[in-house]
């Protein structure tokens, strides 16, 4: 028994490591072209992003949390949203998710995840309706779509907005075999360094078919202005800078291949991991999840997390505390919703990226197997 990481979570320089002499070409073509904010490098990442989504349009912005807050924001400018309309968020997500909600002044109406696609669970969503209902946030979380004709139907009936948050299921597709990002009325999209397609810093990108909303987020991010001097809202500085759209850019083509690494290594875990005392994610190889994590529950979680540690194996934990029960969120603090607090308490997440071999995956399977907990 050691402490020795033969197994890592993720690094960083591995995983941009094919990337990086496309990368330096690409920085130096910023560098020398003049155009660091804005410019022609953000229009090319911009259109094919629109593209590899299957949107009408794409807008490149700061991070993954600006891209739903403008989202947000947009609304409310158009007169589609107004503040205190309610907005249905799952009940375990990234805070950031929450945070946007918050942020633009609507109230999160939180709503219990599924504990078999530890996504929000659709079947609840229409008691989560109410007469001030005026949008939907799917977040496909650990890269799983979450939307289906459930969702799709309720939207449609009560009139709500669908708003994807899509920063960690880049390539997903739903049950139709749509891409997500283009499912809903607006997409957004992060590309911070870990996810599936990473920047080497901060990046976002919002999707949508709807010109109008295109145009307000665009103005919104650049201090509400529609054109040079001219400031139709009171906006922010929530630009794409540059080099990181250069940098996105280029790894686009290889959304697909990128995921089917990812894909590779679930498949290994789950056809190898059979302890009882371990719950598997639910397993598809259809598309509809691109495994950004790959997420087990255990009752002793951290127990297993010491004994995995021991044998080599880093892993790491999404979320340990419920969006509810963080500080900044007192005013929900009262709220009960057992199965995000169960996810919680006994999410694991095991290695899933370029840094972890389907061999790797394989002794990883068989050190969970003979885990026995005493
Ligand atoms: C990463 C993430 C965000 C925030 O994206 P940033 O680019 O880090 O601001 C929002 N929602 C989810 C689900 C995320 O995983």
């Amino acid at each position: 028994m050691s402490n020795t990481i033969k197994y890592p979570f993720l690094d960083l320089a591995t995983v941009n490591a094919p990337f990086i002499d496309a990368i330096h070409e690409a920085t130096s073509r910023v560098i020398n072209s003049g155009y660091y904010v804005g410019g022609p490098e953000v229009v090319q990442f911009e259109q094919k992003l629109a593209d590899a989504t299957g949107c009408r349009y794409a807008v490149g912005v700061s991070n993954g949390l600006d891209a739903i807050r403008l989202i947000f924001h947009a609304y409310i400018q158009l007169g589609r949203l107004r503040p205190g309309d309610e907005v249905i968020v799952p009940a375990n997500t990234y805070i950031a998710s929450i945070l946007a909600v918050i942020d633009a002044g609507l109230a999160p109406v939180f709503v219990e995840p599924d504990i078999a696609t530890l996504n929000l669970d659709t079947a609840r969503l229409s008691e989560a309706i109410t007469p001030r209902t005026r949008a939907i946030l799917t977040v496909h979380l650990y890269g799983r779509t979450c939307y289906d004709a459930t969702m799709a139907d309720l939207a449609k009936r009560h009139n709500l907005l669908i708003v994807e948050d899509n920063a960690q299921a880049i390539g997903a597709r739903d049950y139709r075999g749509k891409r997500t990002g283009a499912l809903g009325d607006a997409g957004a999209f992060s590309f911070y360094p870990t996810k599936n397609i990473g920047a080497l810093g901060d990046a976002g990108a919002v999707t949508t078919d709807d010109p109008d909303l295109a145009n307000a987020v665009r103005a919104l991010s650049n201090y509400g202005s529609d054109r040079k001097y001219h400031n139709i809202y009171l906006g922010y500085n929530c630009r794409l800078d540059p080099i990181q759209a250069a940098i996105v850019a280029l790894k686009l083509p290889y959304i697909d291949s990128e995921n089917a690494i990812r894909a590779d290594v679930a498949k290994v875990y789950n056809d190898n991991i059979s302890n009882p005392l371990i719950i598997k994610p639910q397993y598809s190889a259809d598309g509809t999840t691109v495994w950004h994590q790959y997420v087990i529950l255990a009752n002793n979680r951290d127990r297993l997390r010491q004994y995995l540690l021991d044998h080599g194996v880093a892993t790491d934990v999404h979320y340990p505390t419920a969006p509810h029960h963080q500080p900044c969120m007192a005013a929900y603090a009262n709220l009960h919703l057992p199965v995000a607090e169960r996810i919680a308490a006994q999410a694991v997440s095991l290695p899933i990226s370029r840094c972890t071999s389907t061999a790797d995956a394989a002794d990883i399977a068989r050190i969970i197997n003979s885990w026995t907990d005493d």
